[in-house]
């Protein structure tokens, strides 16, 4: 008798040596793009090099096109065989992760050591980001629109930062608060510096200013060190984005090296699966399309974030150039998408936050997100069946692993990704990614195997023939 039960399978019990090879040369991969590129900026160059390598350009003219907004969003698109009235198939996904943001007056001295003050971006757990190895990334724009692009603390040979934490002596009143209370934003301030810089004699005589820049004589040494290296002064701190990132690359994590450990795979994961499984598809019978949003993990707001119109702009560039005679909201309603973004595995110390029946298990394929938001589905793109329907169709003549959950227990949380966004359109449109655990954490850990099969779902959603 037919078995009429449905049950998910982990893919590992699936996979033999070769499978296992050729997921296992995909992660290589993606550990070195996850170990670099550590700032929406950082990923937008990174797609935009692979992008223009395969011969796409800002010309409307040719079939395969990019753009890009601010160093910090991209579109991009390659012409199906198919009119765009027929439908397109988009997979978005952001470039954000959350981190510790300069503030832009942010340099302090006291008691021995020169400090640099945050402001938190996204959701942080803040004892996280303590007592860790930090880099920092980013930019400055001098006042003459000269970029000066920051890294520093990735090399072996470079220095870190980090942030001290209490010492457990001191900690006795700290232990007895919440962790909302005994963690403040305020205290996340960033070692930059310790030895003051000391100004030599015969200086000192005609230097008028030498008390003011004594009264700060770490500081001083910190703004020289910066100066000599980048040719920035303090009020290009005002100018500048520099973000405190863990340092370090990814690493693969148990004995098996069945599981990847990095800093912000939400969603940088879904950005290079989705990336990767854009350019294979070399010549698609519906156009397809991939749009890369920045400040995800801030609201989506700005003009680099989803709720920006700068997908809508690409749309009808797209539209007065390839096919001038549909209205704009005919192409738009034929569209098909998949919000590419995490989802949270459940964590074997923490089971009981999640409804086991409905959430994701790690390592049994991508987990296809039907609603998210909160208590009572509030927030949420809930995907039609139809749809669900479809991609399961498309899915199972692959032989793609998949799954389906919710995030957590009902009235326990949740959360939302930038689905509605693309949902206002009228599209069809579904969150779909690997799952994570420690999800937000400076290091989260995804599956190898989930990692393959969501380049490979996302492969199969772009390759599709039939609507
Ligand atoms: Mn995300
Ligand atoms: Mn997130």
């Amino acid at each position: 008798m037919e078995n009429l039960e449905y049950k998910t399978q982990s893919i590992w019990e699936k996979s033999n040596e070769k499978s296992e090879k050729t997921m296992k040369d995909f992660a290589k991969k993606y550990v070195k793009f996850i170990s670099q590129c550590k700032t929406e900026r950082e990923c937008v160059d990174y797609a935009l090099q692979r992008l223009e390598a395969a011969h796409f350009s800002e010309n409307w003219k040719s079939n395969t096109v990019v753009n890009t907004l601010h160093g910090k969003a991209l579109f991009a698109v390659r012409k199906g065989k198919r009119p765009l009235h027929e439908g397109f198939h988009l997979i978005s996904a952001h470039t954000d992760s959350p981190r510790l943001d300069f503030k832009q007056n942010p340099l302090l001295e006291t008691v021995g050591i020169g400090q640099a003050k945050t402001h938190y971006y996204g959701g942080i757990r803040k004892y996280q980001w303590l007592a860790r190895p930090l880099a920092l990334h980013g930019v400055a724009i001098k006042q003459n629109g000269e970029k000066v692009n920051i890294c520093i603390g990735e090399n072996a040979s470079d220095p870190v930062f980090t942030i001290t934490d209490l010492l457990p002596h001191l900690a006795q009143d700290q232990a007895n608060q919440t962790i909302s209370k005994a963690f403040e934003a305020e205290k996340l301030n960033i070692i930059l510096g310790h030895s003051p810089l000391i100004l030599k004699k015969e200086k000192d005589t005609k230097n008028k200013s030498k008390s003011d820049e004594l009264k700060n004589p770490i500081k001083s040494n910190i703004l020289k060190i910066l100066n000599s290296k980048y040719g920035i002064k303090e009020e290009d701190l005002l100018s500048a984005e520099i973000q405190a990132v863990p340092a370090g690359d990814a690493r693969f994590v148990g004995l098996d090296e069945a599981l990847i450990g990095a800093y912000g795979q939400d969603d940088r994961i879904c950005v290079y699966t989705a990336l990767e499984a854009f350019l294979e598809v070399k010549e698609p019978e519906f156009t397809t399309c991939i749009i890369f949003w920045d400040k995800e993990e801030i609201g989506s707001e700005g003009s680099t974030g989803a709720s920006s119109r700068f997908f809508e702009y690409c749309m009808q560039d797209m539209i007065n150039a390839w096919e001038k005679e549909t209205s704009f909201g005919k192409v738009m309603l034929a569209g098909r998408a998949i919000s590419a973004d995490v989802h949270a595995a459940i964590d074997p110390d923490w089971q009981d936050l999640h409804e086991k029946l409905n959430s994701s298990i790690i390592g049994h394929g991508p987990t296809l997100c039907k609603f998210t938001g909160s208590r009572g589905k509030y927030g949420a793109n809930d995907a039609h069946p139809e749809y669900v329907a479809w991609l399961r169709n498309i899915f199972a003549e692959k032989e793609i692993p998949w799954q389906m959950a919710s995030l957590g227990k009902v009235d326990h949380g949740g959360g939302g990704t930038v689905a509605l966004f693309l949902a206002v359109y009228g599209m069809h449109v579904i969150d779909m990614g690997p799952s994570l655990l420690g999800m937000h954490s400076p290091f989260e850990i995804a599956s190898v195997a989930d990692l393959f099969y969501s380049k490979e779902a996302y492969r199969t959603f772009f390759e599709a023939k039939q609507h």
